[in-house]
């Protein structure tokens, strides 16, 4: 029975929890390697500052590039989003069909340059001059990379 709501939600409960485990088994990892400069390992902020000396890495390079990979972690579905919007991507279909609306994917088909001319043809055969469009969220990964980045940051700027 996949479609009885219960089993649904047992199953979206364990997929939470299992990315739960996830982080925090990436957690454990990183704080044995001494990450967090509570435990003496190769990534604790001491050595890891003095092997990357050695190897000749700045702190400042260092920085940069978490510091530009946190942005990029942060807002890159904003971009994404705003190049799907501005293309006509990512809508689905908003006619009403017996009180539900249709919800298919559209496709944007040109009617001449002007925007008033823009029409959506879903894949059911509906035209519409409006379709919802669908932004893409972060899923729970993208937002732990994201924190991961920022906390390198603040690793490199308040630990080394
Ligand atoms: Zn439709």
């Amino acid at each position: 029975m996949s479609g009885n709501p219960l089993n649904s939600y047992i199953r979206k409960r364990a997929q939470s929890m299992g990315w739960s485990m996830v982080v925090m088994g990436g957690s454990f990892f990183l704080y044995y390697l001494g990450l967090f400069g509570n435990v003496q390992g190769p990534l604790a902020p001491g050595n890891l500052g003095e092997s990357l000396a050695a190897m000749g890495v700045e702190k400042s390079h260092m920085l940069m590039f978490f510091l530009s990979f946190f942005i990029i972690a942060l807002t890159w579905n904003h971009f994404f989003n705003l190049i799907s919007f501005m293309i006509g991507s990512r809508r689905s279909c908003l006619k009403k069909n017996q009180g539900h609306s249709c919800g298919a994917v559209t496709q944007k088909i040109k009617a001449g340059n002007k925007q008033k001319n823009i029409r959506y043809r879903c894949v059911k055969g509906h035209t519409c001059s409006d379709a919802r469009f669908n932004p893409v969220k972060k899923g729970v990964v993208s937002h732990t990379i994201w924190v991961v980045a920022m906390v390198f940051c603040a690793i490199i700027l308040y630990c080394s």
